[in-house]
């Protein structure tokens, strides 16, 4: 993309209305812009990756097996009357009416829909188990949306559900899904830690919130350096696989012995044993939700299934939601320094920005233009009529982990200045090695 002509208003000044460093840099790179309170309309710089998000999410999700689908934002209110959460979901929903007076809402989860179309279909044991999900826009009229994404009323979320027979089913089915969830964290440079979490109605175990450390977060956390150890995308010797039930539960055994507590169940006895360099504590941002919930959609909404011995059975049921739109702010909040932004490489919206410090210069521009060609839809090219403190300042906010710097020195001897982002490391390389180099 040429920076000359695209949409990416970065700003110099900070904004009065953010609090918070991801909301203040957003605003600044020009990721998004608020269009109505807690609602966000993403630039083309802030679409990149929250698209490359979403796609670590739905390849992770993919990988343990889910299926996915899409869902419409507006639903009926009828299918939230059999649940009976029409009425106790209160002011969060926001409740429409259509011209012919039918009440719709739009959607804050989806366990009634996805109920609703499984319950259409699906008739026998030999059909589950299943995990459907989607990546859909939700909207909760939260009481204060604030810190940018982090708390919006419109966000985008990955929901998925899950369909067992039995509980051992709802239970692997609830492993491979943290499992996925690990996975996806690590792949965004994220060290997400599962907490366990209020378990509403049904109790159990059964319960966890992902939370990750940043200054800003809403809760204080506690935890055990040995998550932060665990490579979870290994295959080999002490990996972990969705398809081996002994891995899962290997798997299920290290997130729920090591130590790990939001201040509302942290128990100081049991936090006193962790070795102190082990220690980690501070506040945290929840970023993904899963949860077992039995058959409190199935029953309620009678979707039953045969089993093999002829008897009917409401399928045991369990959630898992992760905040695709609110990772993005979650990110910054754990990479970032008083420049700007520093995007993990599995993220960033283009792996390079190619900054032209001279424009009309012939060696520059045939460069830039060399370079430009060459790494294609990864590169940004910053060929503006700026000044070159301009063009450092706005590629060290924007945060492309790499910078290639074209200047008119360099350029007449077919050389430019690699910078990565990260450490701030500069070197003096040839086009062809600095190209090898992000190919
Ligand atoms: P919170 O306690 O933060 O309100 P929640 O328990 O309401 O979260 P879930 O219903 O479990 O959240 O939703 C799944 C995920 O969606 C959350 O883990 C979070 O990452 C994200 N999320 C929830 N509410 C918002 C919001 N208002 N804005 C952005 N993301 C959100
Ligand atoms: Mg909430």
């Amino acid at each position: 993309m040429r920076l000359s002509h695209s949409l990416i208003p970065t700003l110099k000044e900070t904004p009065a209305e953010a609090q918070i460093a991801s909301h203040r840099l957003m605003l600044r790179a020009g990721l998004v812009r608020q269009t109505s309170a807690g609602i966000y309309a993403w630039l083309p710089l802030g679409y990149r990756v929250l698209r490359k998000i979403e796609r670590i999410v739905r390849e992770e999700q993919d990988a343990a097996g889910a299926q996915e689908c899409l869902m419409p934002t507006i639903q009926p209110a009828e299918l939230w009357r059999e649940s009976g959460r029409y009425d106790d979901y209160g002011k969060e929903m926001l409740r429409i009416t259509d011209r012919h007076s039918r009440e719709l809402l739009y959607g804050p989860t989806n366990e009634e829909m996805i109920t609703d179309l499984m319950r259409q279909s699906v008739k026998s044991y030999r059909e589950l188990p299943q995990i459907l999900y989607h990546i859909q826009w939700k909207f909760r009229d939260e009481v204060r949306p604030r810190f940018g994404v982090m708390r919006g009323r419109e966000f985008l979320m990955k929901d998925a559900y899950s369909f067992d027979l039995d509980y051992a089913g709802a239970v692997v089915s609830y492993r491979k899904m943290m499992l996925a969830y690990m996975r996806t964290f690590q792949r965004m440079g994220l060290k997400a830690i599962p907490m366990e979490a209020e378990s509403g109605p049904i109790g159990g175990d059964l319960s966890h919130e992902f939370i990750i450390l940043a200054p800003t977060g809403e809760s204080q956390v506690y935890f055990d350096a040995a998550f932060e150890e665990i490579d979870y995308l290994s295959s080999g010797a002490g990996g972990f696989s969705h398809e081996s039930a002994d891995d899962l539960e290997r798997f299920f055994t290290t997130m729920t012995t090591h130590y790990a507590a939001t201040d509302d169940k942290h128990d100081p006895a049991a936090w006193e044993k962790v070795a102190p360099t082990r220690r980690r504590e501070g506040r945290g941002i929840e970023v993904g939700h899963i949860f077992y919930f039995g058959t409190k959609y199935s029953k309620s909404m009678g979707f039953a299934v045969a089993t093999a011995d002829g008897r009917a059975v409401h399928p045991e049921m369990g959630s898992y939601g992760i905040g695709v739109s609110r990772l993005v702010g979650a990110v910054i909040e754990a990479s970032h320094d008083e420049a700007g932004i520093i995007w993990p490489d599995s993220i960033a919206p283009f792996r390079a920005a190619i900054l032209n410090l001279k424009r009309g210069d012939a060696a520059c521009d045939r460069i830039s233009e060399q370079l430009y060609g060459a790494l294609g839809r990864e590169a940004l090219y910053d060929d503006r009529e700026e000044r070159a403190g301009v063009k450092f300042a706005d590629a060290d906010l924007m945060g492309h982990p790499w910078q290639v710097v074209v200047g008119p020195r360099g350029a007449a001897n077919g050389t430019v200045e690699l910078k990565r982002r990260a450490g701030g490391e500069r070197q003096e390389v040839s086009v062809e090695s600095a190209l090898a180099r992000l190919a």
